[in-house]
């Protein structure tokens, strides 16, 4: 199934993202644990990440993929990333996704990691975007940031680059994550006022610990409401309040997204089944 057919009809998308198990915690097989929790959710599909953060990839995006599709029956997004892969290893890459069966690409730059020397096939995801279309029958979406890339001089700057990347063929969006819906409704309408009409997919991360919010923060830049930094300041010594708190934040949020008529939510679920269920349970019958 293409992602892109999936907004056709009617219903919020909801979809997943995961990680591969690091290779230090547990073999690949610990993604079972994950994906047996997740599949009563039955999401519209599920991506995989892939070396995020920078760092060097393997094939376990491409295997998890295999077995979301062939295990679960669900449709698995595999996130491929360009900065540190030359084109033979993005061709190799594409050839094991289309033996596999996978249809769907989610193709990004990747961060640079400043102690991994670029490749420099491919600059930009967009390079990434039209090489893929003009290299297999595969489905292709691309990333957006509602507040601005890192390393974007403007949100305007931001939306003319990703407006490249759509005409390069990309026909989905998933955004960075946010805490604060204003900046997506900004966002989304530049967005269709630049032409942009593919869906656009609002990236939900609901705060699981402390460590973990300061870290995506630190990557990505979102910015933290006042709200949502009293509530991780008021239970950052106590796990259990802080997860239940960040569920009903996040839970909010989408209601929020939902009412104004968003395409989609892409939750990012840390692998964290009880956390996922518990939000899908609460939204599921308004979308
Ligand atoms: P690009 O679209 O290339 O944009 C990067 C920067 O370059 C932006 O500032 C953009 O404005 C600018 N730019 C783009 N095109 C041009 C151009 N033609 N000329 C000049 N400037 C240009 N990282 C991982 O390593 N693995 C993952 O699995 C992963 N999954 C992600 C999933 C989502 C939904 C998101 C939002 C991010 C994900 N990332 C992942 C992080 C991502 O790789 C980084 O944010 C990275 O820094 C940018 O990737 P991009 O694909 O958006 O790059």
């Amino acid at each position: 199934m293409r992602i892109s057919e999936l907004f056709k009809n009617g219903r919020t998308v909801f979809s997943l993202e995961i990680f591969p198990p690091k290779k230090n915690k547990g073999d690949i097989n610990t993604i079972y644990q994950t994906l047996d929790g997740l599949k009563n959710i039955k999401p519209d599909f599920i991506s995989v990440t892939y070396g995020a953060g920078g760092n060097l990839a393997d094939s376990s995006t491409a295997d998890i993929c295999r077995i979301i599709k062939d295990k679960y029956g669900i449709t698995p997004l595999a996130h491929l990333t360009c900065v540190n892969n030359t084109r033979e290893d993005i061709d190799s890459i594409l050839e094991m996704l289309k033996n596999y069966g996978i249809e769907n690409i989610l193709a990004l730059r990747g961060d640079i990691n400043p102690n991994i020397s670029p490749k420099h096939d491919f600059e930009h995801a967009s390079d990434l975007v039209s090489y893929i279309k003009s290299h297999g029958d595969f489905g292709v979406s691309a990333a957006c940031y509602p507040e601005g890339h890192i390393q974007s001089a403007s949100l305007v700057d931001d939306i003319l680059n990703l407006k490249t990347k759509v005409e390069a063929g990309a026909e989905h969006l998933v955004s960075q994550l946010f805490f604060d819906n204003s900046y997506f409704y900004e966002f989304r309408e530049k967005a269709r006022i630049a032409g942009i009409n593919v869906p656009i997919e609002a990236g939900i991360m609901p705060v699981l610990n402390k460590s973990q919010i300061e870290r995506m923060v630190s990557m990505c830049g979102a910015s933290l409401p006042p709200k949502f930094s009293k509530m991780c300041s008021r239970f950052a010594d106590n796990p259990e309040a802080l997860r239940e708190a960040g569920i009903a934040y996040a839970v909010d949020q989408i209601i929020d997204l939902i009412s104004n008529n968003v395409d989609g939510i892409h939750l990012y679920t840390m692998n964290n089944p009880y956390v996922a269920g518990k939000i899908f349970d609460a939204i599921n019958s308004m979308r």
